[in-house]
């Protein structure tokens, strides 16, 4: 038994844990120092918080992780168990798609706390050893397998060994990445024997075991469960500690007896077993939750409190409508207050009797275990602001549970009033702009010209002197490239950006090398962190390419002649003469995509369908992509009309510059150069051929490439 003197848990029934979260960290919280308190200086606050689940199945823990405020994966074979939740699809035993596994959680490492595995436990179950299940497949003295197995039976045993060893590898991985692991099987399931289970928890560096019995956690039956962790953040502490609680007689179980259903199928509960209760998922989230929040991650309330971490997350939000679901938070926080109470354990109906006296709307937010039995401390528990339930007697163990009570209808106009109109807050626009736009205003215009005069003059003189160097880095470019590079000035661009300690001066480096339209985008620096992970390898794409180019071409040969279709061969050939695209005889180790037309007024637009053939399924990005549009412009136009006397405003006058064949203007490199093909129907008969040199109008990766140059020129357009 432990007291509150010696014990943590109370430090964590502040309200920083309301589902909404306000977004404080635990040290702001308590001088104290506990378990629970960091006094970590460094720690970064983090956008979001991503929890991976894995063997989801009926992704009950994904969805309890969501619903307190993270992001979540589930990953499983399939998505026939999954309840209402993406699935991930990946088959861990498949060697491209464990690579992609691999690759996903490397992407997201920055934003990942914790991966939980749950593989099944169908070999392993000593349930197989009590008629009339089926018969076992593994014994003590052979857990990886009896001997005598029936073919089909071995089969079985070797896949889910092959899970188990794929599954050990992804938890080694993760746990070298600094991430927290989790993993569940029964206590008496022969997983826990397997030899490479056995050599793991050898190669692990500290782990936990935490037993508990499911009926204490919101289960039916009294399923005895073997929860291991591995936390490298802290070693030595066992993260679900709390979740240990063995049946303590009070209630009665459901049967484990196998039984007849209406449909006459016969049922076996251990399979209905295998979905943990909502109430331990539940609890599960909140353990993570409190790890997160000492991990420095933060969970905003308020859109205010949303951009503070993320400037960039509501800019297309400025004038259009809000989007569905989540991903902004409200102006105004749902609660206007929270409060912590003690409960006795699985005390739900005093719980549920107690929501009824708060007001409409209250829900519990956090609930948190107090690690056995628990002794009041009056100073303590007031500092935590925390109240005992009438239910609960002291030395108890028990949950302590936090309420949000909602806002008044009062007190949530007043909030709204006081915030201000949403566009204050989403229309935030960068200080070297606002500084810009301040000079535009009211600075003054020889002072604007002698700056911009000087910046020419400058790097005028420098372009001269880097003529000779720039020639030879010209003559030493991929062939392919040389027309399409000819006369930009790219070390001057390269000495530019590094003059004004721009972050993603690697981009001339990919301008000069080609860009890469397969395989993981670069993390640059200038885009958000958003992880979008490839669906396909790119062993993987090649070995489906001899496939794919016969049904495309196919498809081309048969497609019907038009008017357009003159169009798409005629200005092809051009392309050709540009250098943009050059003749090809043969689709051998390439990959084709599909030319086609697109009418835009007079013009028709070439787009080269690289999704057909697969090559966009290969691009993985780790970064939002984001144009700056009218969203921006307006945001600007707002900062004007905020920041001056509307009076003494210029007249503003309006231009826009289009840029000529934006895309043709950069390369692919030489690899994909060879690699990437387009064809186009001859209008005589027939396709033809050609391979791919300039960006293509329809790859993913084009987009990307694009957007950074375009990312680099407005820089310097900002901070000339
Ligand atoms: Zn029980």
């Amino acid at each position: 038994m432990r007291n509150a003197r010696s014990h943590g848990n109370l430090e964590s029934s502040s309200s920083e844990f309301g589902s909404e979260g306000s977004g404080l960290q635990p040290k702001e919280l308590h001088g104290s120092s506990t378990e629970f308190v960091s006094e970590e200086p460094s720690i970064q606050s983090k956008k979001s918080c991503l929890v991976i689940e894995i063997f989801a199945g009926s992704c009950r823990l994904s969805k309890a992780c969501k619903e307190i405020g993270f992001r979540a994966t589930a990953v499983d074979k399939d998505e026939s168990r999954a309840e209402h939740f993406p699935i991930y699809q990946c088959d861990v035993t498949n060697k491209a798609e464990h690579d992609l596994l691999l690759q996903y959680i490397e992407a997201e490492k920055e934003e990942l706390l914790h991966i939980h595995f749950a593989p099944s436990c169908g070999t392993a179950s000593r349930a197989r050893e009590r008629p009339p299940g089926p018969p076992p497949l593994r014994s003590n003295d052979h857990p990886d397998g009896l001997p005598d197995l029936k073919e089909k039976d071995k089969q079985r045993v070797a896949a889910a060994n092959a899970s188990y060893q794929a599954m050990i590898a992804i938890a080694k991985f993760a746990i070298a990445l600094g991430i927290s692991i989790s993993l569940e099987n029964p206590k008496n399931s022969l997983f826990w024997r397997c030899s490479f289970v056995l050599q793991f928890l050898e190669w692990l560096p500290k782990y936990h075991i935490c037993e508990f019995q499911h009926c204490m956690h919101g289960g039916r039956r009294n399923k005895f469960t073997h929860w291991l962790s591995c936390n490298p953040r802290a070693l030595e502490v066992d993260l679900f500690q709390s979740l240990h609680l063995l049946c303590d007689q009070q209630h009665s179980h459901a049967s484990w007896a196998p039984y007849i259903d209406d449909s006459g199928r016969q049922i076996f509960p251990t399979a209905s077993e295998a979905s943990y209760p909502e109430l331990l998922c539940t609890r599960i989230a909140c353990i993570l939750k409190a790890e997160a929040l000492k991990q420095g991650f933060v969970f905003p309330s308020t859109l205010e409190d949303q951009l503070e971490t993320n400037p960039n997350s509501a800019k297309r939000q400025i004038f259009t409508t809000q989007p569905r679901g989540k991903r902004l938070r409200p102006l105004v926080s749902e609660f206007q207050a929270y409060k912590s109470f003690l409960f006795p354990l699985n005390a739900e109906t005093a719980v549920q009797q107690f929501l009824q006296q708060l007001p409409k709307g209250s829900r519990v937010c956090h609930r948190t275990l107090t690690e056995g039995g628990f002794f009041w401390d009056d100073k303590l528990a007031e500092e935590a602001n925390l109240e005992a339930h009438q239910s609960w007697t002291n030395g108890q163990p028990g949950e302590i549970l936090h309420f949000g009570i909602p806002r008044e209808p009062h007190d949530f106009i007043t909030e709204a009033i006081n915030k201000g109109h949403p566009r204050d807050i989403v229309a935030r626009v960068p200080q070297p702009v606002k500084d810009l736009l301040t000079d535009l205003a009211c600075g003054s215009l020889d002072k604007r010209f002698a700056k911009r005069a000087s910046f020419m003059k400058r790097w005028l003189k420098r372009s001269l002197e880097l003529k000779e160097e720039e020639r030879k880095l010209h003559e030493n470019l991929p062939g392919h490239l040389q027309g399409i590079l000819k006369g930009k000035r790219l070390l001057l661009f390269q000495e530019i950006l590094n003059d004004l300690n721009y972050v993603d001066v690697a981009v001339v480096d990919e301008v000069i090398a080609g860009f890469k339209l397969t395989g993981w985008a670069p993390r640059t620096g200038v885009f958000d962190p958003d992880v979008r992970r490839p669906q396909l390898t790119l062993d993987q794409l090649k070995k489906m390419t001899p496939g794919l180019n016969a049904s495309i071409l196919r498809a081309v040969d048969e497609s019907p002649v038009d008017q357009t279709t003159e169009q798409v061969w005629q200005e092809t050939w051009q392309e050709v003469d540009k250098g943009w695209i050059r003749p090809a005889n043969s689709t051998v180790g390439c990959s084709v995509a599909k030319r086609f037309g697109l009418q835009q007024g007079a013009k028709t637009r070439m787009i080269d369908d690289f999704s057909i053939s697969k090559v966009n399924h290969t691009y993985g990005m780790k970064e939002r992509l984001r144009v700056q549009a009218v969203d921006e412009l307006c945001a600007y136009l707002a900062t004007l009309m905020d920041g001056a006397n509307p009076s003494s405003l210029p007249r503003l006058k309006g231009r826009t510059f289009d840029l000529k064949s934006a895309y043709k203007q950069y390369g692919v490199d030489t690899w994909h150069s060879n690699f990437l093909q387009i064809c186009v129907r001859d209008p005589a008969g027939g396709h033809g051929l050609f391979n791919v040199n300039a960006l293509p109008f329809g790859a993913t990766g084009s987009v990307t490439g694009f957007l950074r140059i375009s990312n680099a020129l407005a820089f310097i357009g900002i901070h000339d």
